[in-house]
């Protein structure tokens, strides 16, 4: 794209378009990126530049970019029923097609779906489903959701009340009554002064608390993702899941697996939950279900709640205009075919994952690196100052810098505060993940230089940033 296209686009942008999870002034001062096409791993910006798209857009490229075969999918359906809805008494090919291919792949006890057009349109159905699952028991005190801090469950008024993140509560009023958070199981963050396995133990250990102080008969469900992905990519202590298992067999409490980052293959399974070896009674589903090329999301629903919601009879009144809309529906039918024709979610349990895992463990010597993880293709660097052990001074923003330098290298990684996060295609190769790897690197060279230039002055503050949460 020539030059003056691309200062009209920016210019255009600062005056008329207000970006999501944006300081709209500091943009406003900076310029936007344009992206202006995609294939593969890689995205492509009008200056030129090819760039490994290390987070799969927003968690949802599963199947990378440029896949004719959705294209074509979109088209065909675009020419027969572009939209039409599920309200009154109808419904159509694509919706029961692809409702069919996600009971037939989620765990045996699931056999609905309820769609939405989002994940956070997915969580709000949640919160109206459980309690009026509760009422319809004849339960109607079980109302409380217990979730955990730093979540993320959305954006909507329900799901940013169900995410635990402080920014977002601090903002635009009072959210919905009736949730409550409980620690997250975040061991670099929160709890290294323990052992791994006993703070995974503490934490399951605070949701019975929790359920105890709040009172068994006045919750209604637990929500958690399998990995946390917003939050920072924080994959529980081996200890954390089982304990928690234990815990809601204890009582009578539905357990809410947010599936919209760890579903589809991310982990190596096709939920997450099978990871874990959860058995949810509700999944939360949305980005790499179409792998994001076009806004679909849904509600897994297992029997327990369906037969209840299916025999008590009358209306359940919630819906939205585009819940199973049908285009949308068709590509993220053929998605999932293509995943699982092309063997996609073996491949990273089998291949990917464990030579990611191993790659970027390597980063872990690197200076500024206090931990690598990952687990499937999810991973997080923590960065810290080696001299010290502690996380640097919030106001050197060190990894925001080492998210820019990142990007000026080509390659997309996000930054949750001094947590680098990743989350690439599934359809990423060995060869690619050594890029990423190197490209990792290098921004992290280039980061521990600006930190050596002492350009701000650099200390460790000493203070843990627990909670902390930004986008
Ligand atoms: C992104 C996300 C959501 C919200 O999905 P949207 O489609 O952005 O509304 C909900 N839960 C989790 C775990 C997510 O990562």
């Amino acid at each position: 794209m020539n030059r003056p296209v691309t200062d009209e686009l920016r210019a255009l942008d600062r005056a008329h378009h207000l970006h999501p999870f944006t300081d709209f002034k500091a943009l406003g001062e900076e310029g936007s990126r344009i992206v202006t096409h995609a294939e593969g791993v890689y995205i492509h910006d009008s200056e030129g530049n090819r760039i490994l798209d290390a987070m799969a857009g927003l968690w949802c490229v599963n199947l990378g970019y440029g896949r004719e075969e959705l294209a074509a999918a979109a088209t065909e359906q675009l020419r027969t029923l572009p939209y039409y809805n599920n309200f009154f008494k109808t419904t159509h090919a694509p919706a029961v097609r692809l409702a069919e291919k996600l009971c037939a792949l989620a765990p045996a006890h699931i056999n609905r779906v309820f769609f939405t057009g989002s994940g956070s349109e997915a969580n709000d159905t949640v919160l109206r489903m459980v309690r009026h699952y509760w009422a319809l028991e004849g339960k109607p005190d079980k109302q409380v959701v217990i979730a955990r801090e730093n979540a993320y469950h959305g954006s909507t008024i329900a799901g940013m009340s169900l995410g635990g993140m402080a920014p977002m509560h601090a903002q635009g009023g009072p959210g919905v009554p009736g949730i409550v958070h409980i620690a997250q199981p975040y061991w670099f963050g929160e709890g290294r002064d323990r052992t791994p396995e006993a703070f995974g133990r503490e934490c399951a250990a605070a949701l019975e608390a929790k359920i105890l102080e709040l009172g068994e008969e006045n919750v209604a469900a637990f929500i958690a993702e399998p990995v946390q992905g917003a939050g920072g990519a924080i994959i529980p202590p081996p200890s954390y899941w089982p304990a928690v298992k234990a815990v809601l067999a204890k009582y009578d409490i539905l357990l809410v697996a947010d599936e919209v980052i760890c579903g589809f293959g991310r982990l190596g399974e096709w939920f997450g939950s099978q990871h874990y070896g959860l058995e949810p009674d509700l999944m939360p589903i949305a980005k790499g279900l179409s792998s994001g090329y076009l806004p679909i999301g849904g509600v897994l629903v297992g029997d327990r709640v369906a037969e209840t919601l299916i025999e008590a009879g009358g209306e359940f009144f919630h819906g939205f205009t585009y819940s199973g809309h049908p285009t949308c529906a068709a590509v993220a039918l053929k998605n999932l075919e293509l995943l699982e024709a092309e063997g996609v979610v073996e491949r990273v349990r089998d291949d990917l994952g464990p030579y990611l895992a191993e790659r970027w463990a390597s980063l872990a010597t690197h200076p500024l690196v206090g931990e690598a993880r990952s687990l499937g293709l999810i991973g997080a660097l923590e960065l810290f100052d080696a001299a010290s052990g502690e996380r640097f001074d919030k106001t050197l923003a060190v990894g925001g810098h080492c998210r820019d330098a990142s990007f000026a290298r080509g390659l997309v990684m996000r930054s949750v505060g001094d947590t680098l996060i990743i989350s690439p295609p599934l359809v990423i190769t060995r060869e690619q993940i050594d890029e990423l790897v190197s490209l990792a690197r290098q921004a992290l060279d280039d980061t521990l230089a600006y930190l050596q230039r002492g350009a701000p002055e650099c200390r460790a503050s000493g203070q843990r940033l627990s909670g902390e949460t930004t986008s």
